[in-house]
């Protein structure tokens, strides 16, 4: 399951202390890959990987050089696209509630921008000026009924109504805009491909009615992100293959024989790129029984929040203990003073010591990036590990002096 060795990752975390993430760059090449396959068929396909995550430069440059361009929704996070050499288009800029001066280095980048509202189409003209490339961002609302990690589309803050993208459309054209795309993003760690080929049918067939209505050509449908992974091990991963032959048959029903030239089709994928190939390695620090048995690692819900934040489930292997009968059961907790400050809960694994390395799975994506300072606790290293065989620091652990160095003493 693990794509390197025991004692690879225990000179790993001898030489770097834990907790820290390590990514694995051929897994994250394979799946940029075979999303990529799965859209063979569509001219001109990219994945735009959604920068927030894993906002890592070297992590962006390896699905550069893949053909990924990158989703970005911050200044920052344009800048780290920037300087890893994605210019124009290369660059989606998918933002909400957003603020003139980061609509203004979108523009600046050539970036495409992708509206959240219907107000942005003045705010943007006022103060930045309207780009000859316009996206919309739609909210289906009812139509659709998105998922947990992301809110239903209805009481979701995202996107625009129907009725407010022909207006938008048509307002954006009056005031010179040339080409068009179209956006959306209703479902988070989907599985089932039959969800999100439909979506991509309610897209599509939204385009054709604005084509007809507005007489204008949207040339870019950006399908969003949203392909889940399997978190839970009796999960199975999202058939790639089903969903690709699913959206083209979609595709060909509604633009085959179209007078204008069919859309490019994009995507906007983070999760599935590098969720499953980024782990968390944390040691046990100490065993506390109380009510519960508890194993206190030397990671907390400071490094990694999804368990915390939304009970997401990550497997957790014990080096070293793989073969083990799993005859306990733990609360694997960090040392906030929170008490959702835990990896898992009531976790049937072998008998842990401390010292004990564990791996915490699948938090590639979302894992890191969400990190945060509460407790004073510092946040963790990133190290890659390439195709060589060596390892390579690309982020280091934050210092007490970083934490100090916003504080006007
Ligand atoms: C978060 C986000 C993504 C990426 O989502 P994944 O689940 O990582 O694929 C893509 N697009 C937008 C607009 C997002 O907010």
């Amino acid at each position: 399951m693990l794509p390197f060795g025991a004692e690879q990752l225990r000179a790993i975390a001898a030489a770097h202390p834990t907790p820290f993430y390590l990514y694995d760059e051929q897994g994250i090449r394979g799946a940029a890959r075979a999303l990529q396959a799965a859209f063979a068929w569509a001219p001109g396909f990219r994945n735009f990987f959604a920068l927030k995550a894993t906002p890592n430069p070297h992590i962006l440059t390896i699905l550069a050089e893949e053909g990924s361009g990158a989703d970005c929704s911050s200044l920052p996070e344009l800048l780290i696209a920037a300087r890893v050499g994605l210019h124009g288009e290369q660059m989606i800029f998918t933002s909400n509630n957003t603020p003139a001066a980061e609509f203004a280095a979108a523009r600046q980048l050539g970036a495409v921008i992708n509206l959240d509202d219907l107000g942005h189409l003045d705010y943007l003209a006022r103060h930045v000026g309207l780009p000859e490339l316009l996206s919309f961002r739609y909210n289906p609302g009812p139509l659709r009924t998105g998922n947990p990690i992301i809110g239903h589309p209805e009481a979701a803050k995202f996107g625009l109504t129907r009725d407010q993208l022909f207006t938008a459309y048509a307002a954006a054209q009056r005031a010179g805009v040339e080409r068009f795309g179209l956006h959306t993003m209703v479902v988070s760690n989907e599985l089932d491909s039959a969800a999100l080929v439909a979506t991509a049918t309610l897209l599509f067939t939204l385009a054709r009615e604005l084509q007809a209505q507005l007489g204008i050509t949207i040339e870019l449908i950006n399908l969003g992100g949203g392909i889940g992974i399997p978190y839970r091990p009796e999960e199975a991963p999202l058939d790639l293959v089903a969903f690709g032959a699913g959206v083209r048959a979609a595709y060909t029903a509604l633009f085959r024989g179209m007078e204008s030239r069919p859309p490019t089709l994009a995507m906007e994928c983070g999760r599935l790129i590098t969720g499953p190939h980024g782990y968390l390695l944390t040691h046990v620090r100490h065993l506390k029984h109380t009510y519960r048995h508890y194993a206190g690692l030397d990671a907390t819900m400071a490094d990694l929040m999804r368990p915390g934040m939304y009970g997401a489930y990550h497997q957790v292997s014990v080096l070293g203990k793989e073969h083990m009968v799993p005859s306990e059961r733990y609360d694997l907790v960090g040392s906030l003073c929170e008490n959702n400050d835990k990896f898992a809960i009531d976790r049937e694994l072998p008998p842990l010591e401390p010292g004990d390395l564990l791996v915490i799975h699948d938090v590639g994506a979302h894992g890191r990036a969400m990190g945060f300072n509460y407790n004073g606790k510092l946040r963790s290293a990133e190290l890659l590990l390439p195709q060589d065989g060596t390892t390579r620091l690309i982020r280091r652990a934050e210092t007490i002096d970083d934490y100090f160095a916003t504080i006007v003493w």
